[in-house]
């Protein structure tokens, strides 16, 4: 399996080497907006804990991480007055990975928008 780098963008962020907005901290996770969002409201859920995707990511950090994305899913839904809300998460360059720390998108969505513009 392909070795974590701990140069990644997600990494720096979390080192405080590059800003970011966060919205969200606790002890093992920060949530922040994404840069380049897919629309408003648009965040990322990041485990403090390195690991290059949910592929090598250790159980039990993944079992307190779950509960922490539905709440932000939950916030971020309210928050933004949306109709759902999409979580998605991809593992390696074939399926769309381009940050190569584990991270969850949380993405408001509303009625009768498109969903790939
Ligand atoms: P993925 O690896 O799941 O395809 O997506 C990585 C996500 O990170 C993208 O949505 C991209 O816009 C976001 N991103 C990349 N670089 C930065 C950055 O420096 N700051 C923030 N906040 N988001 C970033």
């Amino acid at each position: 399996m392909t070795q974590y780098d701990d140069a990644n963008i997600f990494a720096r962020i979390l080192r405080g080497e590059i800003p970011s907005q966060r919205v969200y901290e606790d002890a093992e996770t920060v949530a922040f907006m994404d840069v380049m969002p897919q629309g408003p409201g648009h965040l990322l859920v990041v485990p403090k804990a390195p690991s290059r995707n949910l592929l090598d990511a250790d159980p039990a950090v993944l079992a307190r991480l779950i509960p922490v994305v539905q709440k932000l899913a939950r916030a971020a839904k309210t928050a933004f007055a949306a109709d759902g809300v999409t979580v998605m998460q991809f593992n390696e360059p074939a399926s769309g990975q381009t940050v190569f720390h584990l991270h969850f998108h949380i993405i408001p969505r509303f009625d009768g928008e498109p969903l790939h513009p």
